[in-house]
């Protein structure tokens, strides 16, 4: 019996799933896999291979690739273990191939419900999943926490991770660490507080939890962060309990240590957006829009860095985090870096959290730099629109998103997928908290592009994507490549002097990691957002990549958007020589708006109003519908009748279009479609 269990472990071991501490922690020397998201637990998205190199990558082709059922955002890093390669698509699907065939091992559909959709600010993506002993670890957008058998995909054990009856979503990747799977969550536009939690890898227990903002209701959560919540955060918050949970959500980032055994987490922006609404308008907010250390153990507290006190312009601190040992002023240092949302790139001592520098490595107008010795921002106060509007940079889009960067220690250089922009802020002096809805504090008619067509190419104009080689210990830029479009894919580096990305129009691109020089490219005819991964089996290396547009700038920045029509997601799968034929997508016709006969009485100037409070967020400023339907193009706003099923009785509400009715009465769902109406009529007559 003994020697049969035995000879059991070592074959889990090896095929499908086979990952332990041991394994993980020495992921580095696993040149053929993809063990973890950020490939090692350092997170550097750096892989040694180098079969593939700037000699030979213009012969790289496609090996195999797979169609998925969805055509929403893609946004997953595949893993690559023992010869399989996991994956997830939108709406949390798990996939299993065979890496070197593309062979359909296996897949899952947690069928989340349709309806989550609405909760979902940034589309119902998913970035990924865990392995860990023989397990597939995946986190579904209704908040489950789902441990899937590596051989076969059926389900061990399920956990939900959040308060169903609440906003929350889950698209980020659960991490294992010594056997526990860590987890956090997204809601903070919504008003959700947020929190990341450890659960027991084999029984899907819950280890612990640290929470990043004081409990609204002022009592103790029995958690990890109730001591520092009472001793540090609380004091932070101006006085003011915030009506709703105060966001600060850890949405994305959550990074191990193994030598100082510590997590790091980024947590996102404050609820509402704008501070005043939110606290005193001039309080720190503790920990949201904060880099925060915890003890892997046990979740408590080790040390905090404010990225943004007292955010005011959704800036979340929950970008890639990643781990990296730089010697800086003659000295080694164990640091983290991010390139955060507002505009900043950070390099952070990881043993106790002090600042070591900051430099912008977009335009930024909301500060003018920050204090090299504090490390806090040095604010513009204009920007702060308590008075009037303000036009801030970067927008909430952010210099950088939650694109994964990659850090090539060979170049000491970190790849940064950076956008520039702006965007109009203005206080909504007539804020009021509304349950389960956005919640934001702004006036969100200023979303709207402004009449004057010079106004508008002005603003299409400042929008740049552009991959960043910089240098972190310098904190300047090396080289810098530039993309004709905003919103683009996060990146992989390898030891073949390369550094590969997709772009928002559909581009796959492979860079020299030295100069920022252009080798290859491949035409994947539909936006990539993704980070590729890359693996090696039987002596070929591959580069795997998943194509599908989508996210939170294509949803209502439709201006920043290439316009491409939704298409069914891919995974796409490259090798030397690689001559899979993949099919070009179909050419999509262009919409077709016709409003004549069109009855609609209502009031279209409350229409835009309402229209920018409560549907902007999906179907786009100025009803402009890019990513998700067009409303002028649609049959079901030709007449009051069809427009109240969906809009008040929640007829598509299995496609996340839930009823509006507990935040709409009758008379204001048809000013809206009467501005949807103005808005074809203008559209139709080509204004
Ligand atoms: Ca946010």
């Amino acid at each position: 019996m003994g020697l049969l269990a035995l000879a059991l472990v070592l074959s889990g071991c090896q095929k499908g799933g086979g990952v332990d501490a041991k394994r993980l922690s020495e992921a580095d020397k696993d040149a053929n896999s993809w063990l973890t998201t950020g490939r090692t637990y350092s997170e550097q998205r750096f892989s040694p291979l180098n079969l593939v190199n700037a000699d030979n990558v213009a012969k790289l082709g496609v090996a195999w690739h797979y169609q998925f059922d969805t055509d929403r955002g893609q946004e997953a890093t595949p893993l690559m273990v023992d010869g399989v390669l996991y994956t997830t698509t939108a709406w949390s699907k798990v996939f299993a191939f065979d890496a070197k065939t593309g062979k359909l091992l296996w897949s899952f559909d947690p069928k989340v419900d349709g309806k989550r959709g609405f909760s979902a600010c940034c589309d119902v993506a998913n970035r990924g999943v865990a392995v860990w002993g023989g397990k597939v670890f995946s986190a579904a957008l209704d908040g489950r926490l789902i441990a899937l058998d590596a051989k076969t995909g059926s389900v061990i054990w399920t956990t939900a991770t959040v308060d169903q009856s609440k906003p929350y979503t889950i698209t980020g990747a659960p991490r294992v660490v010594k056997g526990k799977v860590l987890i956090g969550n997204g809601g903070s536009e919504y008003g959700v507080r947020g929190y990341v939690s450890a659960y027991d890898a084999d029984t899907g227990k819950l280890v612990w939890r640290f929470y990043t903002t004081p409990n609204p209701e002022g009592k103790a959560d029995g958690a990890a962060s109730d001591q520092v919540l009472n001793d540090k955060a609380k004091a932070t918050w101006g006085g003011k309990e915030p009506a709703s949970g105060g966001g600060g959500t850890v949405w994305d980032s959550i990074v191990y240590d193994p030598e100082l055994n510590q997590i790091y987490f980024g947590a996102g922006n404050g609820n509402p957006w704008s501070s005043s609404n939110r606290s005193d308008g001039k309080s720190d907010n503790l920990f949201v829009s904060s880099i925060v250390a915890v003890d892997a153990d046990t979740g408590a507290y080790k040390w905090h860095f404010q990225v943004t006190p007292n955010d005011n312009w959704d800036f979340d601190a929950d970008q890639h985090i990643m781990q990296a040992d730089l010697t800086i002023d003659g000295k080694p240092r164990k640091v983290v870096m991010q390139a955060s949302k507002n505009g900043y790139f950070y390099v952070i001592d990881r043993t106790n959290g002090a600042f070591i520098s900051a430099k912008n490595y977009v335009p930024t107008t909301w500060a003018t730099g920050v204090d090299p010795k504090t490390g806090r921002p040095i604010e513009n106060p204009d920007a702060r629109y308590r008075l009037k509007p303000a036009l801030v940079a970067p927008s909430p889009s952010g210099g950088h998103n939650w694109q994964p960067m990659a850090y090539d220690p060979t170049q000491g250089l970190v790849f940064i997928p950076a956008m520039e922009d702006g965007f109009q802020f203005g206080n909504d002096n007539h804020y009021v908290y509304r349950e389960g809805g956005w919640n934001l504090g702004i006036d969100t008619a200023l979303m709207a592009l402004p009449d004057d067509k010079a106004q508008v190419a002005a603003i299409k104009a400042s929008l740049k994507g552009k991959l960043v080689a910089w240098d972190p210990v310098k904190q300047e830029a090396r080289w810098t490549a530039p993309h004709p479009t905003y919103w683009n894919g996060g990146v992989l580096a390898t030891g073949g002097g390369l550094v590969f990305e997709g772009t928002a129009e559909g581009k796959f691109f492979a860079y020299s990691s030295k100069d920022g020089r252009e080798l290859w490219s491949y035409d994947a005819g539909n936006g990539i957002v993704a980070a590729p991964s890359t693996y090696s089996i039987d002596g070929e290396q591959y580069v795997a990549v998943m194509v599908g547009y989508g996210g939170a700038a294509p949803l209502f920045q439709h201006w920043s958007t290439p316009g491409q029509p939704r298409l069914p997601g891919r995974l796409l799968v490259f090798k030397l020589g690689g001559t899979d034929a993949v099919p070009a997508y179909p050419k999509a016709l262009p919409t077709k708006i016709d409003v004549t006969g069109v009855v609609a009485p209502g009031d279209p100037k409350s229409g835009f109003a309402l229209f920018h409070q409560n549907c902007v967020v999906c179907h786009s400023s100025n009803a402009s519908g890019r990513y998700l339907p067009d409303l002028k193009a649609s049959p079901i706003s030709r007449t009051a009748a069809d427009f109240k099923t969906v809009v008040l009785d929640g007829a598509l509400q299995s496609h996340g279009m839930v009823s509006f009715a507990k935040f709409l009465s009758p008379a204001q769902a048809e000013d809206i479609r009467a501005y949807i109406i103005q808005e074809a009529r203008y559209a139709q007559a080509g204004k």
